[in-house]
């Protein structure tokens, strides 16, 4: 009995020791729910971070995040001959095509951007812009160009929501929705983020990311890359809860005798936009941000700012063709970066 009784009180002395130890734990577990995921897809690197009390649901949603590009990737990659996107420009000029609901919101908000920035927004760009190779240094010659040119109107694109349906009123249209995919997909992370219960998560696209939340009590640090020195930030913000998108002349690109050839594309000419060298717009989802990136750098710099700032909700940084930067009225310049 003595002996039981000594043994329980040992035990417990144990047991209150783990219950210590574990308390004197906890604030570090409670920290420990960062997971991190990294991959490709778009044809460009994602990073996403997201913190859960339990890491489990955190590493369970990022996997969901990474199907979820991949899927996008798949369905609306220009590249991929399967690719629902590729089946509506074989055969959209023929006459009416069934498409998904998910391609109709995104033709739809293709052509409210349009309407916006007056044509400086257009995924028929890729009349003329299916014809650059910026990896083999190739640009199409003034012919080719020319007819090209032809094919590009966001009217062009003939939208029945109700039937589902798309049809392109010129044989030369062809459709590319790189200038928005991104802003799409990173928004689409954020659905499943809060779906899963998590508040504060991060995912980027190449230029895109979707701020959920902040850093626990911190804010998110996104640095603009200088545009003419990879290994430089241009600028450092600290941000939660939005959108960031940045266009630049400096992802793809190459020089032929002293002319830049660069993936984003004025749809009124079908060449290479030459009025800005980075553009960075900040707004409450990735679609947009990510179309108006696109767009304010085909404007320019004095037609992209003063869109910028009419436009409430939404800010923006400007480096122009000579490189200098300005910020949106509502923004208070930050310290510049190292
Ligand atoms: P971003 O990096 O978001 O500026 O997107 C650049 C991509 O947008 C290009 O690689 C093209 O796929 C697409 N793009 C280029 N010019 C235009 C344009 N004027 N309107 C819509 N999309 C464009
Ligand atoms: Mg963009």
């Amino acid at each position: 009995m003595t002996i039981d009784c000594r043994l329980r009180s040992e035990a417990l002395v144990v047991a209150q020791r783990c219950l210590c130890l574990a308390l004197l734990w906890l604030p570090l577990l409670a920290h420990g729910g960062w997971e991190s995921l990294d991959h490709e897809a778009m044809g460009t690197r994602i990073h996403a971070e997201a913190w859960h009390a339990d890491p489990e649901i955190a590493r369970r949603a990022l996997a969901e995040v990474q199907t979820e590009m991949q899927r996008i990737d798949a369905a609306f990659s220009p590249y991929r001959e399967d690719s629902e996107l590729s089946f509506l420009n074989r055969e959209a000029s023929k006459g009416w095509t069934q498409v998904s609901a998910e391609l109709i919101r995104l033709l739809t908000a293709s052509q409210r951007v349009s309407e916006l920035t007056e044509g400086a927004f257009d995924v028929t760009f890729a009349s003329a812009g299916r014809y650059y190779d910026y990896r083999r240094g190739e640009a199409p010659d003034q012919a080719t160009l020319d007819s090209a040119v032809e094919g590009i109107d966001y009217r062009h694109i003939e939208i029945d929501a109700a039937r589902q349906r798309v049809r392109f009123k010129h044989a030369a249209t062809y459709v590319d929705l790189g200038g928005i995919a991104k802003g799409y997909a990173v928004d689409r992370a954020a659905t499943i983020f809060a779906a899963a219960g998590i508040r504060e998560a991060s995912v980027s696209a190449g230029g895109d990311t979707r701020i959920l939340g902040d850093r626990r009590g911190q804010p998110w640090v996104v640095g603009v890359q200088h545009p003419r020195d990879t290994k430089k930030m241009a600028v450092r913000l600290p941000l939660s809860d939005t959108a960031i998108s940045t266009s630049g002349d400096y992802e793809r690109f190459f020089v032929q005798d002293g002319v830049r050839y660069h993936h984003i594309i004025d749809p009124t000419s079908g060449s290479s936009a030459a009025g800005s060298m980075s553009v960075t717009i900040l707004g409450p989802s990735g679609i947009f941000t990510d179309a108006l990136s696109t767009s304010v750098f085909v404007l320019g710099a004095a037609k992209g700012m003063a869109l910028i700032n009419q436009m409430p909700g939404i800010d923006g940084i400007i480096i122009d063709a000579a490189g200098n930067m300005t910020y949106s009225d509502e923004l208070v310049p930050p310290t510049a970066a190292p």
